[in-house]
């Protein structure tokens, strides 16, 4: 949607169409897990194509694309002709062996319903995986009198994000608001009846399972080349398919660099977006990726700039206050600053560029901690 307003922002005539192989009209992900659980109308997490001119088509899924020909194919078996192509198919959640009918690989509006509906008289729930989208679920199911179990595979959650100190304040404050953290552990297979075996011989048993440990580029009717399905589709600066002159990629689904999977967050697909509507209208926009990051759970909110896993870095600052719950931490690779991290700070995203300028991938330096304090102190 943000490359349909650009792209019509410069070109009122051309025919869009929209193909997506959900049924519902476009939608903004980050409330799926957070704010619809708090009360939010699902309609107003809805994009409207139709404001645009777009010729939307739901339910409509590309299984096949020929780039030499311009023609897609559609699961129906229909062919769809192009001039431009944008690929925004984003990311499809990494399946644990096994199976059971109370797994939901949380990803769309529809498997918010689903978990929604299966848990609306009260019941229990199993989040399998720490990372940003497992402590947002394990959170909002809690907060709506789900008991849940979080299964962590390291000894805190978010520690891709946070220093282990601040990671282990995080897993407190799930603890404390109910939710049993398994740590150490991994969940290793599914099975019929809503039971997870899990990696030292236990097993959980819940009335919905949810595994977020993981996600990997919707390429499958691009490529099957395994470099593609594990960091997407390579792009250049312009966000053309490297090797083609006529097709885009942008979001979650298109590699912008070596760290690929450090880009895949909303800022940087509405910015991506963005980018790559004007270059389909003709324009010669250079993008350049952002790794602003932002996550809620229960009252709290993390940020995050830079790249790269924090569990293999080393904190050079870090600064928690408890009475106001707000911590910062810097993340270092070889002496260079990689990721900076703040609990319960807000920046803009100007503000998130401003500071990854002149932090990330420069030299670890003492007063670095006091800039990243001095630039929020304003937001906080
Ligand atoms: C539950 C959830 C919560 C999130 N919360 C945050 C957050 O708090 N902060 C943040 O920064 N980011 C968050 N994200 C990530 C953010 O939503 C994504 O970065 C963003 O949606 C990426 O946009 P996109 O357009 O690239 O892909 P998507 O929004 O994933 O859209 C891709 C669309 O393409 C469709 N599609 C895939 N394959 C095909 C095909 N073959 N044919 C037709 N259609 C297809 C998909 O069904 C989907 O509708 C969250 C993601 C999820 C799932």
């Amino acid at each position: 949607m943000a490359a349909v307003k650009s792209f019509r922002s410069r070109d009122t005539v051309s025919t869009i169409m929209m193909l997506s192989d959900q049924s519902d009209m476009p939608v903004r992900k980050p409330p799926l897990s957070k704010q619809l659980w708090k009360g939010m109308a699902v309609s107003d997490c809805f994009y409207n194509p139709a404001r645009f001119g777009v010729e939307y088509h739901p339910a409509t899924r590309v299984t096949e694309a020929d780039f030499d020909r311009h023609l897609l194919t559609l699961s129906s078996g229909e062919k769809v002709r192009y001039e431009q192509l944008l690929i925004a198919t984003g990311l499809q959640p990494r399946r644990l062996p096994g199976d059971c009918a109370e797994a939901v690989y949380f990803n769309s509006l529809a498997d918010f319903r689903r978990v929604r509906q299966k848990l609306a008289a009260g019941g229990s729930a199993v989040v399998i995986g720490g990372g940003l989208l497992g402590v947002e679920l394990a959170s909002s199911l809690s907060a709506n009198g789900i008991r849940v179990k979080l299964v962590i595979s390291s000894e805190a959650p978010l520690t891709g994000y946070l220093s282990e100190p601040l990671a282990v304040r995080i897993r407190a404050r799930l603890q404390a608001a109910g939710i049993e953290c398994i740590t150490g552990r991994r969940a290793i297979r599914l099975e019929p009846g809503g039971r997870v075996q899990l990696s030292d011989g236990k097993q959980l048993d819940a009335d919905v399972v949810i595994p977020v440990i993981g996600q990997q580029p919707s390429v499958d009717f691009v490529s099957h080349d395994p470099e593609v399905s594990r960091h997407g589709l390579a792009v250049d600066a312009r966000l053309r398919i490297k090797g083609l002159e006529d097709v885009f990629a942008c979001g979650d689904v298109a590699r912008f660099g070596v760290q690929a999977s450090s880009f895949r967050h909303e800022e940087n697909a509405l910015r991506s977006g963005a980018a790559a509507g004007r270059n389909l209208a003709g324009d010669d926009v250079q993008f350049k990726p952002s790794s602003f990051l932002y996550s809620e759970f229960l009252d709290m909110r993390l940020e995050s700039i830079g790249v790269g896993n924090a569990a293999e870095m080393k904190a050079i600052g870090e600064d928690w206050s408890d009475s106001k719950e707000q911590g910062i931490c810097i993340l270092t690779e070889d002496d260079l600053v990689r990721r900076v991290s703040m609990v319960n700070y807000r920046m803009d995203s100007e503000t998130a560029e401003m500071l990854s300028s002149r932090l990330i991938g420069r030299s670890a330096e003492a007063d670095q901690l006091q800039i990243v304090r001095t630039v929020l102190k304003p937001a906080a």
